[in-house]
């Protein structure tokens, strides 16, 4: 089923949302993708819904996608003596390197933070709301001053924007977690606080190819070294939540469409997350100001948007996906958006695969062809056709069950699952049939069909076919 939008929705399941009625509403309500938070809720949890989700895609025949996303390295306060502290301006405190603390010092039960913090590295507490400047390190304590107070309180976050922790941000809940994703059968897993490129080889080789390898862009180091993590991820999220602790939140914007753009020419799928309608949690309309966030993320051609604590945990887990997909539409039918989405041309690379799907976008445009018919078997194909952001849908057609879920969040495609094809007849009605079953053909249209000869191997795509229903 196509939804008459090429951008896409990805949801979090929580408390709010969790039961298959509600699992069922929201996908009618729009959501592609279904986000499943492993720092919070138990594998049971997560268990019950895979398996509603897989109930509603069995329902409705179409594929949808299952993310799971680890918690990573989230570093948290230990609990404080009295349950708080307040820090006042100027005042020195000491961070200790254990899960309880007494007196005055504050537990930081994370040993790699007391191996990495030199002097000067800023600590900020509870999404920046309180921030300190470390001024001494020793063995198994930091001394901090404050820089601006505020109230502490029990397990509050930690980020340390100027620290490169020397650990693999897989940690030994990640790993335990990921076995059991990958057993139930996730088609992406996000890793989070991702630093280096040497993390993204770890993350693959855990995954082993069962799943996507999305990498969370949520630490500065990463966006010193973001050309590398692009390339070695499968996908994207620009996780604003932290990232806008680390970075300022002046600057937030501009490292958006800076990773929006880079993976745009890379072919790499992104999703733009985090407060996007924050006020939805409580409320059932947005700001316009979210409006417009969401907007721009459309705009600048992201594959897709999320909710966050809105779907999970807010009062409108539907009203927020509806009203995204609203300003999705809306966004996309608005007249300017073809001409911002086409100034930014991804350069095509001299070898056959990436020239015929740049020449099946162009050619289904100057045509105006239905829809462009991409036989895939893992997928590269489609994302390459996608990479050109065409006017024209795309139907990605694939033998792979992972594939056609993974796919269920690239912009501008809907993937069908489909036999094997051995030949150039059965590529060409196997083409036809399912661009008309998708509803995206009917009969005097032109479709574009691209397929890689000989049939069935990864990333061979070496045929052009214009074709009338
Ligand atoms: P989180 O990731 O919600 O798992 O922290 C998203 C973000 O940081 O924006
Ligand atoms: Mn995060």
């Amino acid at each position: 089923m196509s939804r008459n939008r090429r951008a896409k929705i990805v949801a979090t399941l929580g408390p709010a949302s969790s039961s298959p009625e509600m699992i069922r509403k929201l996908y009618d309500a729009g959501v592609d993708m279904f986000r499943l938070n492993f720092s919070h809720g138990t594998h049971e949890d997560h268990r019950a819904r895979y398996e509603a989700i897989r109930a509603v895609e069995r329902e409705v025949g179409t594929p949808i996608a299952i993310l799971q996303d680890l918690q990573g390295p989230k570093i948290r306060l230990g609990p404080l003596e009295g349950g708080k502290r307040e820090l006042t301006n100027g005042s020195t405190v000491r961070f200790v390197c254990s899960a309880t603390a007494k007196g005055n010092d504050l537990p930081l039960p994370h040993k790699e933070v007391f191996d990495a913090v030199v002097p000067g590295n800023q600590l900020l507490i509870d999404d920046g709301k309180v921030r300190l400047s470390a001024t001494d390190v020793g063995t198994g304590y930091i001394d901090a001053k404050v820089i601006s107070g505020g109230i502490v309180s029990d397990r509050k976050g930690v980020n340390l924007p100027d620290t490169v922790l020397a650990l693999s941000p897989i940690t030994d809940k990640d790993r335990v977690d990921l076995a059991f994703g990958l057993e139930l059968g996730v088609d992406w897993v996000a890793f989070s606080f991702v630093q280096r490129a040497s993390d993204l080889i770890e993350a693959h080789t855990l995954v082993g190819g069962r799943a996507g390898v999305m990498s969370k862009i949520e630490k500065p180091a990463a966006m010193s070294v973001i050309e590398d993590i692009v390339a070695l991820s499968d996908s994207i999220m620009v996780a604003r939540g932290d990232l806008g602790v680390e970075i300022p939140p002046e600057d937030v914007p501009g490292a958006q469409k800076d990773l929006v753009r880079l993976c745009r020419l890379a072919g790499k799928p992104v999703i733009i997350a985090t407060q996007m309608l924050e006020s939805m949690i409580h409320t059932p309309t947005p700001t316009r100001a979210e409006s417009s966030d969401v907007a721009t993320a459309i705009y600048d051609g992201s594959d897709a948007v999320m909710l966050s604590a809105e779907s999970a945990s807010g009062q409108f887990p539907v009203q927020a996906v509806e009203t995204m997909d609203r300003i999705i539409r809306r966004t996309e039918q608005h007249k300017a958006y073809r001409n911002i989405i086409e100034a930014l041309h991804p350069e095509v690379e001299p070898l056959p695969q990436h020239a015929i799907s740049a020449a099946a976008a162009e050619v289904a445009k100057s045509i105006g062809a239905a829809c462009i018919v991409a036989f895939t078997s893992s997928g590269t194909t489609a994302y390459r056709i996608a990479r050109q952001r065409p006017p024209t849908p795309i139907l990605s057609v694939t033998p792979n069950e992972s594939t056609a879920r993974q796919l269920a969040w690239l912009w501008g495609s809907t993937s069908i699952r489909s036999d094997e094809i051995s030949s150039y007849d059965e590529m060409v009605s196997h083409a036809v049939q399912n661009a008309k079953s998708s509803g995206l053909a009917s009969d005097g249209d032109c479709i574009v069909v691209v397929a890689g000869v000989p049939f069935g191997k990864s990333g061979s795509t070496n045929n052009l076919r214009v074709v009338t229903v």
